[in-house]
């Protein structure tokens, strides 16, 4: 018998639980330590202008160094940690950790570009998360138009709901970007109603999109939507010059991606805004 988590006191018969679960006992039970022992790392991948070359945002993607494990991908913890709420303070962390970060490379002379922070479905409906975000931009000093939140369509089911939510959270100056585009439910009506300043086409419809004429013409009608609707599109997933080539041919705004940079620890993304303070970054320019 096992009991993990105050909290939520589990109780549960090891002779009932599958692998899987007891797995997922452990982590969420490590999980706890982690948060208090700081044993989570943000590293961040940098977007491009496609029309210039240059980086103009950030996003930041959670990992865990784990102690034994080495470096945890998210995949590994983030459904964990869903469910057992600690995403809450999780997710707490990774706004602030974010946001201090930014703040501090601003400080430093470094270009001033935005981070984007993705949120998860519990944290995006949590009470206050507006007063939240509100008293860590305070607290860290940060001006909110360097604070970006990254949103997935499923969070927008209830449109009523979402959109006042979301408009609570641009009233603070901060702005809202639809992850994964493409991938979740979606419907015109919450693009029409929901005040989102950036679409990012989602890696499954950009892997193919020399060879598939069906991704082909899927990206190029979400550019153009997306334009028409005044909402800037970032293709995510960019591995290949071909790709680039499509986009910008397509008058795609940004991409994120290997193509340009994978994600970056601390140190690597400061060395990279110190050596790309003014002019082109994305290799093979041109
Ligand atoms: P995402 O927000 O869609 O982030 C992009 C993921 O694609 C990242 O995986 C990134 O490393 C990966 N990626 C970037 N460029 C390429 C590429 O060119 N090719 C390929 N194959 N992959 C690429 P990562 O860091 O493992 O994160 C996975 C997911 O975990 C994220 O997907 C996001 O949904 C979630 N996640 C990460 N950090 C956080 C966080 O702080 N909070 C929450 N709630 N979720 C997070
Ligand atoms: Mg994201
Ligand atoms: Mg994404
Ligand atoms: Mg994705």
């Amino acid at each position: 018998r096992v009991k993990v988590n105050g909290k939520n006191d589990y109780m549960l018969h090891s002779g009932d639980m599958d692998h899987i679960a007891i797995e997922k006992l452990t982590i969420q039970h490590e999980m706890h330590s982690a948060l208090r022992n700081q044993e989570f790392v943000l590293h961040y991948q940098p977007q491009y202008d496609l029309a210039s070359g240059q980086i103009v945002g950030m996003e930041a993607l959670v990992r865990w160094q784990h102690p034994e494990r080495g470096l945890v991908s998210p995949a590994e913890f983030i459904p964990a940690a869903e469910e057992s709420g600690l995403i809450l303070p999780l997710g707490e962390w990774v706004i602030e950790e974010a946001c201090r970060q930014n703040k501090a490379w601003q400080d430093q002379g470094l270009l001033s570009i935005p981070v984007s922070v993705n949120l998860s479905l519990r944290q995006f409906s949590q009470q206050n998360l507006t007063g939240k975000i509100s008293e860590i931009l305070r607290q860290t000093g940060l001006d909110p138009r360097y604070l970006e939140l990254e949103i997935t369509e499923s969070m927008t089911m209830d449109v009523e709901r979402a959109s006042q939510y979301l408009q609570e959270l641009i009233d603070l100056g901060v702005n809202i970007s639809i992850d994964d585009f493409g991938t979740g439910y979606s419907s015109f009506h919450y693009l029409k109603n929901l005040p989102i300043a950036r679409l990012k086409i989602d890696r499954s419809f950009v892997r193919d999109i020399e060879q598939d004429p069906s991704d082909a013409a899927i990206v190029a009608a979400i550019i153009s939507m997306a334009h028409n609707l005044q909402m800037q599109v970032i293709a995510e997933g960019v591995e290949t010059k071909d790709q680039v080539h499509f986009l910008r041919s397509h008058r795609c705004d940004e991409m994120q991606g290997y193509f340009g940079s994978p994600p970056l620890s601390s140190a690597g993304a400061q060395g990279l805004l110190s050596e790309k303070l003014n002019g082109p970054a994305l290799p093979n320019y041109h």
